[in-house]
């Protein structure tokens, strides 16, 4: 079982929450002046790490709030949790 740390709720079954994807993904300012493959790169093309990735989630079946995490995609583990618009943690915290 996953647990994954809201940060309004604390810890709560995975099957609570919602993946929202890649977090940190900035919307172009002008989205008009860009070419289709532009557009197509902002809203298709996302990393795929091994390891540390930056994530957003939203708590669905509790709070209902957004919040990105820190998870490794090879272990799962989720090393910390932070509020949308805040800064992620360094790498190793
Ligand atoms: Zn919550």
């Amino acid at each position: 079982m996953l647990l994954i740390p809201c940060p309004w709720c604390g810890p709560r079954e995975q099957t609570e929450f919602s993946y929202g994807g890649e977090a940190h993904v900035v919307r172009p300012p002008d989205p008009d002046s860009l070419s289709d493959a532009q557009w197509a790169d902002y809203l298709f093309m996302r990393q795929n790490p091994r390891g540390r990735h930056l994530e957003q989630w939203v708590h669905t079946y509790g709070c209902r709030r957004w919040f990105n995490a820190v998870r490794d995609t090879v272990t799962y583990r989720i090393s910390a949790v932070y509020g949308p618009g805040e800064r992620a943690p360094d790498a190793g915290t």
